[in-house]
């Protein structure tokens, strides 16, 4: 018999859907011949002419279509997918079974799934491996639209997918070093990566063998202290520092929705000055983030204690990009490893920044897992998507904040562990 491919997901991550209906009107639907088949047979009461709810999409697969007011052709006015409704869990289309999963298949014959952390109901529910059977049948449906995820250690280091796994592993054991706190093992992920970004480094990446996990890790056991020391001495934020940092984290929260007008772009490029400066506010760069003005990210009136929940969600965040490597490939702006991880480093500096500056504003002692879960949502939406971060201005930014020495004096900044 044949082996089954290997499913890649973080054992921590939950999810089972609320039905709430907030993803029905903003996810494209894919349905094979057999679901569309399907629903033509279903006699739905009243009657539902369905001439208008597909469009072809590629080979034996369609989209549903969306009415004139953005909503799924399915919804009923009361928010309710007809489907489900009448029709029941089994009749809903394999790709709303699955919502908010991000599925991919990767070209060593790899699935792995994360969830988009704009669901609700994402940590709460049945555990993410109990999505295999729906995830792989996903990952042949995506085979009629896209070709199978390949990804790449650096642009310097052309390494490919079975040695990225490698490297890869050994920052997934590192995050999973619950003894140390969430920060030391971010600046240790900062500091593993500069060493192998050096270039008689090279090599050891490109031929790095099935030990190179343990390896690392053994190398983290034995310089601890020392790196613990690094960490505790690094400098602290200075100017160019804090100006770089929040211009490169306004990515994770502002809306890049595309606006013609000259006078958006005007006020924009206002926005964006006195977000730099430290005089902004996270609803000015987007209307659906809370006024924080007065708190910015490096004020002392922001609050850097988080709860033991807080830190595990933000915690459970990071392994689920690292686990199913999502923070790099098609499934992250089609980075590179290298630029996936510093691109995952700033993802949680800006959320514990934007955590703790909600928490400042709204004078809650500590940052509790409800507002980090709110923050993720934000950072989430942005991290596979925002134009901004495909700039080369952010790469080249994403490079400087990540030397260890620099992200230390971020991460002291916002974390008190
Ligand atoms: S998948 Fe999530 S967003 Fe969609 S209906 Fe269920 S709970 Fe709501
Ligand atoms: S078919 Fe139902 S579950 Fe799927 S997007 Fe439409 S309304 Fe939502």
């Amino acid at each position: 018999m044949e082996a089954e491919t290997p499913f890649d997901c973080c054992p921590e991550q939950r999810f089972t859907c609320s039905r709430c209906g907030r993803c029905c009107n903003t996810l494209e639907v894919m349905v094979t011949a057999a679901e569309k088949a399907a629903l033509g047979r279903f006699h739905f009461k009243p009657a539902l002419t369905l001439d208008n709810a597909f469009r072809p999409r590629a080979k034996q697969l369609w989209e549903l279509t969306k009415t004139a007011d953005g909503r799924c052709f399915f919804m009923n006015d009361q928010g309710l997918c007809r489907i489900h409704s009448e029709g029941g869990e089994k009749l809903k289309p394999l790709a709303c079974r699955l919502y908010p999963l991000v599925v991919h298949h990767w070209n060593d014959g790899h699935i792995s799934a994360d969830c988009r952390y704009y669901c609700p109901a994402v940590g709460q529910g049945e555990p993410l491996e109990k999505q295999e059977k729906n995830c792989r049948a996903m990952a042949e449906l995506l085979k009629y639209t896209a070709a199978p995820a390949g990804v790449t250690y650096s642009r310097e280091n052309p390494a490919g997918l079975e040695q990225v796994r490698r490297v890869n592993a050994a920052f997934q054991l590192i995050m999973t070093k619950a003894e140390l706190p969430l920060s030391l093992r971010l600046y240790m992920a900062a500091r593993i990566l500069a060493f192998h970004a050096q270039r008689d480094m090279h090599s050891a990446v490109a031929e790095a063998g099935p030990e190179f996990a343990a390896d690392a890790l053994e190398f983290i056991a034995k310089a601890e202290d020392n790196l613990r020391e690094e960490y505790n001495h690094a400098p602290h934020h200075d100017l160019n520092l804090r100006v770089k940092f929040r211009l490169a984290s306004s990515g994770f929260y502002r809306d890049d929705a595309p606006h013609p007008n000259l006078m958006y772009r005007i006020k924009r490029a206002r926005t964006m000055y006195r977000w730099t400066t430290g005089r902004g506010s996270l609803h000015e760069l987007n209307a659906s983030c809370p006024d924080t003005s007065n708190f910015d990210f490096f004020s002392t009136r922001a609050v850097h204690r988080f709860s033991e929940e807080a830190l595990q969600e933000l915690e459970i965040f990071i392994r689920a990009k690292l686990d199913a490597m999502h923070h790099c490939g098609p499934a992250a702006l089609n980075f590179c490893w290298e630029d996936g991880v510093r691109h995952l480093l700033l993802a949680a500096a800006a959320a514990a920044a934007g955590a703790g500056s909600i928490a400042g504003k709204e004078g809650r002692p500590h940052v509790e897992s409800t507002l980090m879960r709110r923050v993720l949502c934000y950072v989430d939406t942005t991290f596979r998507l925002s134009p901004f971060f495909r700039t080369r201005q952010y790469r080249i930014s994403a490079v400087g904040l990540c030397r260890p020495e620099r992200y230390a004096g971020l991460l002291k900044a916002f974390f008190n562990e």
